[in-house]
């Protein structure tokens, strides 16, 4: 849609949810601005010799709590709207699960497909050293991480090209989402998936709000719909087939394939890396276009890809009954409104995806005190636990075997850190914004704004910036 401005988009729907809020306008107004806008061009040379310019954007949109924190997409659909729109849902997404960051996002405007290894290498450090050279990269003022169409290999990359220029003991903090053994956290690659996962599993649990829906509490047995096979696709239709529920559908750039019965996760990654797309898939009808599955009758629709997806032309069509936005921005106002009207519980993408960057916050926690989480405490837990358990048996007849006692003196590894914080994060945000929900009776991405305004509102009037 030509006319599509997603940073109005974002801006509609916090207009609708400070009427809520105690803030007065000019307030507002500065904590819908964004705060530094970049843009830059330079030159990439080609395998073949040629020379391209390539378009990069970083915006900053909220200084209210440093570093800065939001990806880096590498698109064609990135411009500086975009950006400026991607890093303001960055700084309400944090405030939401409460990480202590503002929000910002980068983004090239390049198909990656066209681009070989290495010239994705030398595009990429050129960008980090850009953004190294105008301040908009560093453990204490703005730190990236990976987007649609980037990934831990290029979060290596900018790392090691920020170490090259600035002399920083806490460089590794510079950027997050980075490969296990230069500074990543174990757990980052699925967390956004895994936290789209504990999301809906926690709305699902509701069983006042789902017997509105017309549905049982629990995820198992559920049938649903993903949109987009990428890392967060992939990964939240992982998790969501291990507690039970049923794939039914399936959107990728090639087309949509439909199976009622169910489809195969791992024989369809496997069809997909061989082939490069899913049409085709054995045994498995593929609809007339790449959309078409979206309005398949299902529980839950997961869109994973990108924006401006259930928009006004197909909203009337979406039958979902829970909408589980994993991706930023994909359904517009209008069309949240429609679906919405039709009763259905769209979980919004400025809580529901916030799994990434929350476990990029423990990824930056980890690089910055220079020590692995569980590091320091598990042993220490295990002996613990295994001296209450030898209590246990003085005073009663139980006996444990070696792996009882293995499985029940466990301590917390960096893992199993990592999973039970996120899972902490999004169950107890979850629970926030769904009792403002009931409370002013709006929408759940009205709450979720309300949240982010009264968050992000009371840090600015702390500050007293307003001589
Ligand atoms: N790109 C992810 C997002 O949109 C993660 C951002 C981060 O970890 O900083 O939330």
């Amino acid at each position: 849609m030509q006319d599509y401005k997603f940073f109005s988009e974002v801006n509609q729907a916090f207009d609708k949810a400070s009427a809520y809020t105690r803030f007065d306008k000019g307030l507002l107004e500065q904590m819908k601005a964004c705060n530094d806008v970049l843009h830059i061009t330079f030159p990439l040379e080609k395998d073949d010799g040629s020379i391209e310019v390539i378009h990069g954007y970083r915006v900053e949109h909220s200084h209210h709590k440093l570093p800065t924190k939001g990806g880096i997409r590498y698109s064609l659909t990135v411009n500086e709207d975009e950006t400026m729109a991607l890093a303001a849902l960055m700084t309400y997404k944090c405030a939401v699960v409460d990480v202590p960051f503002g929000g910002a996002k980068g983004g090239v405007r390049i198909d990656r497909r066209n681009y070989s290894d290495a010239e994705l290498e030398r595009l990429t450090r050129r960008y980090a050293f850009q953004l190294s050279k105008k301040n908009f990269i560093g453990p204490g003022s703005d730190v990236p991480a990976p987007d649609y169409g980037t990934s831990s290999r290029e979060m290596g990359w900018i790392l090691d090209t920020y170490r090259q220029i600035n002399s920083d003991i806490d460089a590794e903090g510079c950027v997050t989402g980075k490969p296990l053994n230069q500074g990543g956290i174990r757990g980052r690659t699925e967390a956004t998936g895994r936290g789209v996962f504990f999301g809906i599993k926690e709305a699902c649990s509701n069983a006042e709000d789902m017997k509105l829906l017309g549905l049982e509490k629990g995820i198992e047995g559920k049938t649903f719909v993903v949109q987009g096979l990428g890392n967060v696709g992939y990964h939240s239709a992982l998790y969501m087939i291990e507690a039970g529920a049923k794939m039914i559908g399936v959107a990728e750039m090639d087309g949509s394939i439909y199976n009622e019965n169910g489809i195969d996760l791992k024989e369809l990654m496997e069809y997909k890396k061989e082939k490069g797309g899913i049409v085709g898939f054995e045994g498995i009808k593929t609809l007339p276009d790449n959309k078409a599955v979206l309005e398949v009758d299902c529980d839950i629709l997961i869109p994973a890809a990108l924006e401006n997806q259930l928009n006004e032309k197909n909203a009337e069509r979406i039958k979902a009954k829970i909408i589980g936005e994993a991706a930023n921005g994909p359904t517009t106002s209008k069309a949240h409104e429609i679906i919405k009207d039709r009763g259905a519980l769209i979980i919004p993408d400025n809580y529901l995806n916030a799994g990434g960057v929350t476990v990029s916050y423990f990824e930056w926690l980890k690089n910055i005190q220079h020590m692995r989480f569980g590091r320091m405490g598990k042993r220490f837990e295990e002996n613990s636990f295994k001296k209450i358990l030898l209590v246990i048996e003085t005073i009663s007849d139980r006996k444990f075997t070696d792996k009882e006692l293995e499985f029940l003196a466990q301590g917390g590894g960096e893992k199993e850190l990592v999973d039970s914080g996120l899972e902490e994060t999004m169950v107890l945000a979850y629970n926030e914004i769904n009792e403002l929900r009931k409370v002013h009776g709006v929408d759940l991405r009205t709450a979720a704004f309300i949240s982010a305004i009264n968050k992000v509102g009371s840090m600015y009037e702390g500050m007293g910036i307003f001589p």
